[in-house]
């Protein structure tokens, strides 16, 4: 029997180009995982190969702001001018039936999520230098330079918040970067505070 059938919700942040969604894809390749991926609501274009529904919703700001007033959001936040949002229906049910949930998110939103949801699991990725992630940025090649400037800007900004999360990992290689957060998931499963309740029900402690 389970200890704790209640699904845990992962947010996971760090500087664009350090590589979260490429962790994420290594995340969900793991045998045995229980892992959905909360697709993001978003107004940014979709780059090359992205498909609606899978990476993201793209939708227009009129359509965001509609979503925004109706409160259909767990958080949400604007990110070098577009707006990025986690629809909070999916996330809720997901948990409920027992799944991990995982979120990608940036950090305005993920402390917003650390105010509604505070025993959700909060990790940081981090690469292995500053320079590496300005190379990733440049060979992905899917934002113009000036972009790159403002998402290298809004990295070093992040970085300074990076005390407020549960982990740092570090993503000197993907597959020890998937590695390390699949450890934290299971050892969160286990901290006593999640699972003592049931625990104690099961063998008739009062
Ligand atoms: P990108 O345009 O590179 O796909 O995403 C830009 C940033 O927005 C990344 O840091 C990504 O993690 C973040 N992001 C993606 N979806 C969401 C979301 O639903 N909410 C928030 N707050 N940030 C998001």
């Amino acid at each position: 029997m389970k200890l704790n059938e209640r699904g845990l919700l992962v947010v996971i942040s760090g500087p664009s180009g350090v590589g979260k969604g490429t962790i994420r894809k290594a995340l969900f390749e793991m045998p045995d995982n229980n892992f959905c991926y909360s697709v993001s609501m978003t107004t940014r274009k979709p780059r090359e190969g992205e498909k609606d529904g899978v990476d993201y919703f793209f939708v227009s700001r009129e359509e965001f702001e509609k979503k925004i007033q109706e409160n259909k959001f767990l958080e949400f936040a604007e990110f070098v001018g577009e707006y990025y949002g986690t629809p909070v229906d999916y996330i809720e049910k997901q948990l409920t039936s027992g799944k991990e949930v995982i979120m990608e998110i940036e950090v305005q939103g993920a402390l917003q999520v650390q105010e509604k949801m505070p025993d959700a699991v909060f990790i940081f990725i981090v690469p292995p230098s500053k320079q590496v992630l300005y190379d990733r940025l440049i060979k992905r090649g899917t934002e113009q330079v000036k972009d790159v400037e403002k998402r290298i800007q809004k990295a070093e900004r992040e970085y300074g918040l990076a005390y407020k999360y549960d982990y740092i990992v570090v993503n000197d290689d993907i597959e020890n970067a998937a590695d390390r957060i699949y450890a934290i998931i299971r050892a969160e499963h286990a901290k006593t505070e999640r699972s003592i309740h049931k625990y104690h029900k099961l063998m008739g402690v009062k």
